[in-house]
């Protein structure tokens, strides 16, 4: 997930100065403990460890000490402490806290955008407007807690009922490495807004912003043990999710690890929020404005590295514009820049790590065998930046010739790969693109209002773009269909995901009793 207008950003803001990653290494944020206890860094006990690489250069940052049980343990308690106090805060009190860490996020947008760039190897403006984007989730859930509120219902005989919309306690929260401050702001921001206090475990290999979110919350006047970072891996993680004293648990990241937290939080009946993966279909009929079709494809495609869980892979066009399609797309996507993340013009980042890039190409490999064709990219690119030799540069991929039943079809890649589909009718395309485990998002280009308002209906999906594609404006509920997940994030929706409801009957005579 991303804030809107990715391809748009750049010609709004830039900053003339580029920044090496060798001052950023030496920063604050890199060289500090990772772990966040009771509103101070801390280190985690480990003992084993695991090592910290900047996707831009491929080199080693540090090691970060994995968080273990007792480590784990400690942060449940802080948050179990900080909670007894902060659930009865005001939500308006609650929320002069969330907005005034947005305002902190947007003096700091610079610094944290910096270090995303480092954790994740995405392009800085991108990474500058993810970061303002979470300014405005946390703003927003800001303005929402103070109107957080029950229900009336009069009854008859002066007997009346009402609901409370209480919080459930403590939050565990686990993130994925592409969308990392993301990732932490949008689970605190409406957590903390409902009276909830949060342990949060970044991705591995994204945990430094996460942690600055931290001291962000901290200067603004959260009290300390209600938003805790532990550190850690996969391990990490299943400890935060079987651990008793959690009351919820919000992921976001793969179907096979999502299910893994369900079960494990099947143990205690915990609440569980999934964000899961996706193989998303973007369908463009033949009435579209190709143009805008063309931008919409890239945008459901090659932001982020392709690194977006909603990306609209399956590209799915009305067959007698297809050749015309594929013309203006390929014209547009060879001249975007791949590059030094750190420079501004450079629209193509570095792949997270080696393994996610050996995963994108055993599936560009993988299509070439069952017969699709690469007519458009696919390869490493070597960039001439000596500072950039040793991150891995992949230049978008655009498969022709696919079928549905192909793996790179069917499942998600994870990366910058289009595969294109042809189709004759409107019920075709919609039994087509239905046809998936996911049901994360889908998209549709057509100048034909009728016909838009039929496919948004029959879509199977959690979020649909008209004309358009991956925009998420803050207060607008983000979520999966099918296996793509369980509850919804952003938006006043989410709300019902971080509260309960306590329903309160009071009698205004006597009690009606048969026996
Ligand atoms: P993973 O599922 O591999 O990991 C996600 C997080 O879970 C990481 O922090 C990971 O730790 C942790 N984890 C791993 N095993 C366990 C476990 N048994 N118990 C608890 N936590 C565990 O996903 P990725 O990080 O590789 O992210 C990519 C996936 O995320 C894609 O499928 C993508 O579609 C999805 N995603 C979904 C989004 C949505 O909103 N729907 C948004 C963004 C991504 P570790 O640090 O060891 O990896």
């Amino acid at each position: 997930m991303k804030h809107p207008r990715p391809f748009l950003a750049f010609s709004i803001r830039r900053y003339s100065k580029d920044v090496s990653e060798k001052t950023l290494s030496k920063s604050h944020q890199v060289t500090s403990p990772l772990n966040f206890l009771l509103g101070r860094r801390t280190e985690a006990k480990g003992p084993s460890s695991f090592h910290l690489i900047a996707p831009a250069t491929g080199t080693k940052l540090r090691d970060v000490v994995n968080s273990n049980e007792q480590d784990v343990n400690e942060a449940i308690l802080a948050a179990r402490n900080s909670y007894r106090s902060w659930s009865k805060w005001t939500g308006f009190e609650r929320g002069k806290v969330l907005k005034t860490a947005a305002d902190i996020i947007r003096s700091k947008v610079d610094d944290l955008a910096y270090t995303e760039v480092l954790d994740t190897g995405k392009p800085i403006w991108e990474a500058r407007y993810d970061i303002l984007g979470c300014a405005d989730t946390i703003e927003f859930y800001g303005g929402v807690a103070g109107r957080i509120k029950g229900d009336f219902m009069q009854l008859s005989g002066g007997s009346f009922a009402y609901t409370i919309r209480e919080p459930l306690g403590v939050v565990g929260g686990i993130g994925a490495w592409n969308f990392p401050f993301q990732m932490a702001a949008w689970k605190s921001a409406p957590a903390l807004a409902c009276g909830n206090t949060m342990v949060f475990k970044p991705s591995q290999v994204t945990p430094l912003t996460a942690v600055m979110l931290g001291e962000i919350y901290q200067q603004a006047g959260l009290p300390g043990g209600c938003y805790n970072v532990v550190q850690g891996e996969g391990e990490t993680g299943q400890i935060l999710c079987s651990h008793p004293d959690i009351d919820k648990v919000t992921f976001t990241g793969s179907v096979p690890t999502g299910s893994r937290i369900m079960a494990a939080c099947a143990k205690d009946i915990k609440h569980v929020t999934l964000e899961l993966g996706g193989k998303s279909p973007l369908v463009i009929f033949s009435d579209a404005d190709l143009d805008n079709a063309v931008k919409g494809a890239i945008l459901a495609n090659f932001s982020n590295q392709g690194q977006v869980c909603s990306n609209g892979t399956r590209v799915f066009v009305e067959e007698s514009v297809a050749g015309e399609f594929l013309a203006k797309l390929i014209d547009r996507v060879e001249k975007m820049k791949i590059g030094d993340p750190y420079q501004e013009d450079t629209l193509i980042g570095a792949t997270i790590s080696p393994q996610q890039a050996a995963i994108v190409e055993d599936y560009i490999g993988i299509a070439k065998k069952e017969g699709a064709t690469v007519v458009y990219g696919g390869e490493r690119v070597t960039l001439s930046d000596s500072n950039c030799a040793g991150g891995i540069y992949l230049r978008p991929c655009i498969l022709v010739n696919c079928t549905d039943n192909m793996r790179v079809v069917k499942e998600e890649i994870f990366g910058p790969v289009l595969s294109l589909l042809t189709f004759k009718s409107e019920d075709e395309v919609i039994a087509r693109a239905n046809d998936s485990q996911f049901g994360l998002a889908g998209g549709v280009f057509t100048r034909d209002l009728q016909r838009a308002h039929r496919f948004v209906a029959a879509m199977e999906v959690g979020s649909i773009y008209v004309n358009n594609y991956n925009v998420y404006p803050v207060g607008v509920p983000f979520g999966g269909y099918k296996k793509s997940g369980i509850g919804r994030e952003n938006g006043e929706d989410s709300l019902d995901y971080y509260s309960q409801i306590k329903s309160v009957y009071f009698e205004g005579g006597n009690v009606d009793c048969p026996y």
